[in-house]
């Protein structure tokens, strides 16, 4: 049985492969390359699973992925964000994995 290649649909594909590794400004450009890419969740997770330290991965910068993980230290992130990506998706809204665990921690 061949192996899918589950990043074969990642948006970032179509870019430069430095397209998602930019500063400042530019962070905001390659979020939004993330935000209709239909591997977001998995790119997210792994990101913060393996405490990935540079680029924009799933919609996040470095810089956000290391506040989260300060304040959420987490042994997986698989399933928090795919619970954070079947929210987004019942109240049809982006992915948003911080607003997701404001909504968890005020219960
Ligand atoms: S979510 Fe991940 S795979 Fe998709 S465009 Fe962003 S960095 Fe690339």
């Amino acid at each position: 049985m061949p192996e899918i290649d589950r990043w074969a649909d990642a948006k970032c594909r179509q870019q430069e492969p430095d397209a998602m590794f930019v500063r400042g400004s530019e962070q905001n450009k390659a979020k939004e390359t993330c935000k209709s890419c239909l591997v977001r969740a998995a790119c997210l997770a792994e990101a913060l699973d393996n405490q990935i330290e540079w680029g924009v991965w799933g919609g996040m910068t470095e810089r956000e992925r290391r506040s989260l993980l300060r304040r959420r230290p987490m042994h997986s992130w698989s399933q928090v964000v795919a619970a954070a990506e079947a929210h987004a998706e019942e109240q049809r809204l982006p992915l948003d994995l911080n607003g997701y665990l404001s909504l968890e921690e005020a219960g």
